[in-house]
């Protein structure tokens, strides 16, 4: 059964000292321009963990003023960028030696496993700035052939002051998904974390300035949405913005930027991605990769498989053993060893899940296992299965963004498909089958930015992740991202001198 939340004492590893809470501007850790600070609560005990300063408006703004000037008059943007290169790869090295202190405040913030966070997504953080360190030196344009008297070359040069707008599920990742290619392009970055985990990345900002990146180049604002968030949005001397988060905010953040001076957006949101099983499945092997790709990170993944779709020839069989799994799932103390699953990030995500278990419960799903908190401190809720879930049920429409697996059967790979690409959403899919024709027909019938095939949540640096639909506009890691964070320029000369 799921350890008991009597566990939840005497972790293995203990948490960190709290020792930065203010805000990063010009390479200046500062109290807030109003003053105010915000709570910043531990959720496995509901107890407050630090007061940490609160961005608003005018800390947006001096945080602009300095990553226009870092732009405008400072070396970044126009260092030989071999040197930019040297000193992301020194910052690579430093988030590796602080990788212990930085897990433990992820876990602290946001609840999740520490050896989650410290094995399975801190290397993927130095491993991104490595990665984009990379690419620093081999961002270049191209001559072009023109109409035969002018030579024509482009220039791929940043875009400038970029806002960024980050969420509470993977602060870390997320922190270096969004800065590491800005960096490398040469732009300067005002950066807002989500107000449930800001501690993470205040650290990383500290270490950000000891490698050696200048004053004012990256600038991060602790702070809420409304507020700082919003400011980011509408600001007229930002000239990109970057979001992730939900498609709701999504929608926001580009209407803002569209009624203020039209910068451009790149958005990574919501999901609702099928993970298909199909009849050829070892089951055992398909249960496993079928409850990681849902109770990851206590389903609190844009791309979580929450549609689990399963041939009818092996579903009751899959339905048994997925029961067993989750039953299996070792839920406590993020900090114990040996932990599969921590509480939900707050009080309202917990509410909201719970919320959606009672709708499965009123709207026929069949509820197998879980279906409620567990213990009574802390926001723990206990592994969920509904089977014979179907559309219509908000279950298996909505995002629940939680650890309640959604499981519906299938009879052929026409149906699975229409019913899967039945959605708003289109960020990810999983397909188990060694049927190399089954699989070639899924993954380009699938509507989704991602196919992990036989795999789920793979997030090299090389790998670009986006969405189609209401999941997104433009990819995140990879040569894609850059993109984003650089515009073209043409330069057109004559061949030959006009006096001739
Ligand atoms: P949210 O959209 O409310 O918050 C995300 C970020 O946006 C936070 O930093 C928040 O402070 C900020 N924000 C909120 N209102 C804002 C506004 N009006 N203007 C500007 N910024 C604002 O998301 P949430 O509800 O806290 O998180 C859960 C959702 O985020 C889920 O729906 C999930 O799918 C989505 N998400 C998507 C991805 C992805 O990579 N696609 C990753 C994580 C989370």
């Amino acid at each position: 059964a799921a350890a008991a939340a009597e566990e939840l004492e005497n972790p293995t590893i203990a948490p960190v000292e709290v020792k930065l809470t203010k805000l990063l501007i010009d390479g200046e850790f500062v109290d807030a321009a109003s003053g105010k600070t915000f709570p910043t609560i531990d959720p496995r005990s509901e107890q407050v963990i630090a007061h940490v300063a609160e961005g608003d408006v005018e800390d947006v703004n001096r945080a602009v003023r300095a990553a226009r000037k870092a732009f405008d008059h400072g070396p970044w943007p126009k260092m030989p960028p071999f040197q930019r290169q040297r000193i992301l790869l020194k910052y690579a090295d430093l988030l590796d030696q602080h990788a212990d202190e930085l897990a433990a405040l992820e876990t602290m913030d946001s609840g999740k496993p520490y050896e989650q966070a410290r094995y399975a997504e801190l290397p993927l953080m130095s491993r991104q700035f490595r990665y984009f360190a990379g690419w620093a030196d081999k961002i270049f344009g191209t001559t072009g052939p023109s109409d035969g008297i002018h030579a024509v070359q482009t220039l791929h040069e940043p875009i400038g002051v970029v806002g960024q707008i980050i969420p509470w599920n993977f602060p870390l990742v997320m922190y270096c998904w969004k800065v590491a290619p800005a960096l490398a392009a040469g732009n300067t970055i005002v950066l807002k974390t989500a107000e449930q985990t800001p501690l993470s990345a205040i650290l990383a900002g500290k270490l950000a300035l000891e490698a050696g990146i200048p004053p004012g180049v990256l600038n991060i604002v602790s702070g809420y949405g409304p507020t700082a968030g919003a400011s980011i949005a509408e600001h007229m001397d930002i000239d990109k913005v970057a979001f992730t988060g939900s498609t709701e905010v999504g929608k926001l953040v580009m209407a803002a930027a569209a009624r203020s001076n039209l910068k451009p957006v790149t958005l990574e949101l919501g999901g609702k991605s099928p993970m298909i099983i199909c009849e050829d499945a070892n089951v055992d092997e398909a249960v496993e990769l079928a409850h990681f790709a849902l109770f990851f990170n206590m389903g609190q993944c844009c791309c979580a498989g929450s549609r689990t779709f399963v041939h009818e020839s092996i579903y009751d069989e899959f339905v048994e053993k997925s029961k067993a799994r989750a039953l299996k799932r070792v839920v406590g103390d993020p900090f114990r060893k040996g932990v599969e699953q921590g509480p939900q990030v707050d009080k309202d995500q917990f509410h909201k899940v719970l919320g959606y278990v009672e709708s499965g419960m009123e709207q026929g799903a069949n509820l197998i296992t879980g279906g409620g908190r567990l213990g009574s401190k802390g926001y723990y809720i206990k592994p969920t299965i509904f089977t014979d879930v179907k559309e219509g049920m908000k279950i298996f429409d909505e995002e629940i963004f939680g650890p309640v697996q959604s499981i519906a059967k299938f009879k052929t790979l026409d149906e699975v498909v229409q019913r899967a690409n039945n959605t708003v959403y289109g960020l990810a899919a999983g397909i188990f089958s060694n049927n190399i024709n089954t699989v070639n027909t899924l993954s380009r019938a699938l509507r989704a930015g991602t196919i992990w095939v036989n795999c789920f949540d793979v997030f090299d640096a090389t790998i670009p992740f986006g969405g189609y639909k209401q999941s997104g506009i433009g990819r995140e890691k990879g040569k894609y991202v850059l993109e984003s964070y650089t515009q073209v320029k043409a330069v057109v000369t004559p061949l030959h001198n006009p006096a001739w």
